[in-house]
């Protein structure tokens, strides 16, 4: 049977992506500390090591060895800059040294915030980026660049087999969407559904384009799975964008509220435009987004209305 570490297992991502690998027959290893969990969303049939993945030193064989551990929240990130950072340098280095030891397979699920404030629309993989190695987001964006160049350190010097890939602003049912650690998609309609002020950042001109989460499963299965591969850097995501402004608009029609749409302070470095180039994807996975807007919103309203909101 093929083992897998999954970090991150017990997020939303993660979540997802165990319990297809557990249908897949994998057995499965998930390293999560729990930092932005609010209970236990890892299947039973998986093992759990509840620890930071920077703490962990696993022996054994293992095929595949994905991180996704992170927080991928602003508001979040930016009030733990050092333990953000961490789990994407330390915790990077101690997963591709254990992939070395049994020489697994190495996923990384980097992200689109390696761009930083893009100024090349839809942004292709070959785009450098416009990040800021101080700025308050520079915890999350430098943490998840340096971990890409030392993986590919690690593809080249150890030829180890190593896939990276960008996701952008995915979503759906089973996000988290209270507090700090809301995304824009689950708090606006949080908020719809309570019929409370919608919260537009600034003038909401900003954009982003979001993937479904089923999109990004069928995308990352295939990356973990296709032979052939190794080093590749790809984009997940979805060229469609919107602003903040039309999602909130979209997000109140959809749900029938009567809340207001109202205008905050933005936040400080918030990138302006996103948008994925994914031609690169579609060639070598064969793979393009299929769930539009419309239909994954209204998957993830029906979903959040069924919870405790
Ligand atoms: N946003 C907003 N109101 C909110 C939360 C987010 O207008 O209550 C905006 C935010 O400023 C950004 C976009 O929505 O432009 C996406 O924010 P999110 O927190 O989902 O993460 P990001 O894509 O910036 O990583």
């Amino acid at each position: 049977m093929d083992r897998m570490i999954i970090s991150g297992g017990n997020g939303f991502l993660g979540s997802y992506l165990c319990e297809k690998a557990l249908s897949e027959g994998i057995d499965v290893t998930i390293v999560d500390d729990f930092s932005t969990s609010n209970k236990l969303n890892a299947p039973p049939e998986a093992h759990l090591i509840k620890k930071r993945v920077e703490d962990v030193s696993l022996d054994g064989n293992y095929r595949y060895i994905v991180h996704l551990a992170a927080r991928p929240s602003p508001e979040d990130y930016i009030k733990n800059p050092v333990e953000t950072l961490l789990s994407n340098s330390v915790g990077t280095l101690k997963l591709l040294e254990m992939s070395v030891k049994s020489k697994s397979r190495f996923v990384y699920t980097s992200s689109s915030e390696i761009y930083g404030n893009a100024q090349v629309i839809p942004t292709p993989e070959t785009y450098y980026g416009y990040v800021s190695s101080w700025g308050i987001r520079s915890c999350y964006d430098e943490g998840k660049r340096y971990s890409e160049a030392l993986i590919m350190a690690y593809h080249r010097k150890f030829g180890l087999d190593t896939r990276i890939q960008r996701p952008f602003n995915v979503y759906g049912p089973k996000i988290r969407y209270d507090g700090p650690y809301g995304r824009v998609i689950p708090r606006f309609i949080m908020q719809a559904i309570r019929n409370d002020d919608i919260t537009v950042h600034g003038d909401g001109m900003q954009t982003r384009s979001f993937l479904y989460i089923s999109d990004w499963l069928e995308a990352t299965w295939r990356m973990i799975t296709k032979d052939g591969i190794e080093g590749e850097i790809l984009n997940i995501g979805s060229s469609d964008e919107i602003t903040v402004l039309e999602l909130a608009k979209k997000i109140v029609e959809t749900t029938r509220s009567t809340s207001k749409i109202v205008h905050v302070a933005g936040r400080d470095d918030d990138p302006q435009r996103r948008s994925a180039d994914i031609r690169k994807a579609g060639k070598i996975l064969g793979w393009k987004p299929l769930v539009g807007l419309n239909f994954g919103l209204s998957k993830t309203i029906e979903w959040m209305r069924e919870g405790d909101i």
